[in-house]
C-alpha cells in the first residue's frame, strides 16, 4: 500500500479507484448533472451553489487530482488510536469533504466505522487506501498490540467487517448503508432505484425552502435524520435521470430520542438524589435497539455520545468513542430481564436512600403500600390497568449481592412470583422500576419513591 496519497494505486476492489477509471468520470459526471437538475427543480440558478456540490468538491478534485471522493473507503491514523476504517463524507457543518489548513495541510473529513459518532478532520497524508486486514495489518503492526484490549479488538475487527461489506457495494449504496448502519437507527432509507443515475449529495438543508412539487420529504419518524427523496420532476427533460438525496441533518431531531433523553433524565436522577456517588442508572428501548447508560461516571454530565447501544440479544450496535474508556451500566442483565421478560420500553435503577430506610424499617421480602392517593399512578401488570386507591401494592424485595449481576437470579424469580409488579427493590441498595415507556417508568419511580417517605413516616411515628 502507498502511503503517499498523492500517489494512489491506478485499481483497487475497495473504495477509492484511479481518477482515470471509466467509474470515477460518470460519477463526476452524474454528480454534476444531478446538482443542476436539482438546481433547475428548486428554481435556483444554475450556477449558484445552494443547493448543489460545492464547487471547490469538484474541481479540489480534478484539479488537485489528490485522488479521493466522497463515499470513498480509506484507512486513517490518528494520534494514539490504531489504524481505523472510515468513509469519506461531508462535514455536516461545512459541507465540504475537503479543506486547506492555514498551515497549508491538506484536510479530509472522515466518518469511523463501527464508531459510535466519530469523525474528524484528518490531514490527508494520515489517510490510506482502503486495503484488506491483512495488508493493513503488516503495514501497521502495531495494530495488533494497539487492540490488544478484548473489547477494543471486538470493535475494530467489526469495523473492519463493516468495512469491507460497505467497499463491496458501489458508491451511493455505500453511502446509504453507512449512515443506516451508524445514523439513522429508525429510518427507511430511501431505497436507490436502478436507474441510469443514484446520486447521494451530503448537504444540510439550513436555510433551504423545499419545493414540494420536486421534493418530497421521507422522514419516517420525527427523532433521526431527514431523509429527502428527489423524485422526478414534471418539467425536467424526459432524458433526465432520477436523482436521489439524501440529506444529513443533525442526528436526534426529536427531543425524545434517547441518546437526547437519557443525559437529561440522569440529570435530572442526580437532582433527585436517585443516582447519587455514581450509581443508579437508566435503560431505554427503542425499536429492537437498548440504549444503555454509562457505569460509573457523574451521572449528571453524560454526554450523548456516552451511551452504549445493543440489540435484544446483548450484542453491541454502538459504543462510545475509545477515548472516553467507558463501561457499560453494571445492570444492564437486570435492565435484560425488564426488556425480556416484561415488555419494558425503559428500566430505571435507583439508589435513592428512601428504598434503604424503607427496608431498613421493613425486614420483610416485599412492601405493601395503600390507603394512598398516589398509587394510581402506578400500573398493575397482571392486570394491564392502573391502581385504584383502595387497592394494595405489592413490591418485591429482593437481598442485596456483590455485583449487580448476581442479582439477576433473585431478580427473575421476584418477577415470577409478583406478576402485577413494576418494581423490584434490592435491600440495602436500591430499586429497579420499569414501564412501557420512559415516561410510565419514571412516573412510577416518583410515585414509589413519594409512598416510600410516606410509609417511613408513618413506620417512624407508629402512625
Ligand atoms: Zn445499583
Amino acid at each position: 500500500m502507498n502511503k503517499t496519497s498523492g500517489k494512489k494505486l491506478n485499481t483497487s476492489r475497495y473504495g477509492r479507484v484511479s481518477t482515470k477509471r471509466k467509474f470515477d468520470e460518470e460519477f463526476d459526471t452524474v454528480l454534476r448533472e444531478s446538482s443542476e437538475q436539482i438546481n433547475e427543480a428548486l428554481g435556483l440558478s444554475p450556477k449558484g451553489h445552494n443547493f448543489s456540490l460545492e464547487t471547490d468538491n469538484l474541481t479540489m478534485r480534478n484539479g488537485k487530482n489528490h485522488g479521493y471522493c466522497i463515499g470513498d473507503m480509506v484507512w486513517a491514523k490518528t494520534g494514539k488510536y490504531p489504524v481505523w476504517p472510515g468513509i469519506i463524507i461531508s462535514d455536516p457543518e461545512s459541507n465540504k469533504f475537503f479543506k486547506k489548513e492555514n498551515n497549508g495541510s491538506n484536510m479530509l473529513h472522515i466518518y469511523y466505522c463501527n464508531d459510535a459518532y466519530r469523525r474528524n478532520w484528518i490531514k490527508l497524508s494520515q489517510v490510506f487506501d482502503f486495503s484488506s486486514k491483512n495488508q493493513i495489518l503488516a503495514e501497521f503492526p502495531r495494530t495488533t498490540t494497539q487492540i490488544s484490549r478484548s473489547k477494543l479488538k471486538i470493535k475494530w475487527h467489526r469495523a473492519v467487517d463493516e468495512a469491507e461489506c460497505l467497499a463491496g457495494m458501489n458508491r451511493d449504496n455505500r453511502i446509504s448503508e453507512f449512515f443506516t448502519n451508524n445514523f439513522l437507527p429508525n429510518v427507511n432509507v430511501p431505497l436507490l432505484d436502478n436507474s441510469e443515475v443514484n446520486t447521494l449529495l451530503n448537504k444540510s438543508t439550513k436555510d433551504q425552502t423545499l419545493n414540494s412539487d420536486t421534493i418530497q420529504e421521507a422522514r419516517s419518524t420525527p427523532n433521526v435524520n431527514t431523509c429527502i427523496k428527489s423524485t422526478k420532476s414534471k418539467k425536467q427533460n424526459v432524458n433526465q435521470k432520477k436523482s436521489t438525496l439524501i440529506v444529513q441533518q443533525d442526528e436526534m431531531s426529536s427531543k425524545e430520542h434517547p441518546r437526547k433523553l437519557i443525559p437529561e433524565l440522569c440529570k435530572l436522577f442526580y437532582t433527585n438524589g436517585w443516582v447519587t456517588g455514581t450509581g443508579g442508572g437508566i435503560s431505554i428501548k427503542l425499536n429492537d435497539k437498548i440504549f444503555i447508560a454509562p457505569s460509573g461516571v457523574q451521572k449528571e454530565r453524560i454526554e450523548s455520545e456516552d451511551i452504549f447501544v445493543q440489540d435484544i440479544d446483548g450484542q453491541d450496535i454502538e459504543v462510545p468513542p475509545i477515548e472516553k474508556h467507558l463501561s457499560k451500566s453494571q445492570c444492564t442483565p437486570i435492565f435484560m430481564c425488564s426488556f425480556s421478560e416484561r415488555n419494558a420500553g425503559a428500566v430505571i435503577h435507583v439508589h435513592s436512600q428512601e428504598i434503604v430506610k424503607l427496608c431498613l424499617l421493613n425486614p420483610e421480602n416485599e412492601i405493601r403500600i395503600r390507603d394512598l392517593e398516589i398509587i394510581k399512578g402506578v400500573f398493575n401488570e397482571e392486570k394491564s390497568k392502573f391502581y385504584d386507591n383502595d387497592e394494595e401494592v405489592i413490591i418485591p424485595i429482593i437481598e442485596n449481592s456483590k455485583y449487580e449481576k448476581d442479582l439477576v437470579h433473585t431478580f427473575m424469580i421476584a418477577l415470577k412470583k409478583y406478576p402485577q409488579t413494576s418494581a423490584v427493590l434490592v435491600r440495602n441498595h436500591g430499586m429497579y422500576v420499569w414501564g412501557k415507556d420512559w415516561k410510565l417508568a419514571k412516573t412510577q419511580c416518583e410515585c414509589y419513591i413519594y409512598a416510600f417517605n410516606i410509609m417511613i413516616f408513618k413506620k417512624l411515628n407508629n402512625l
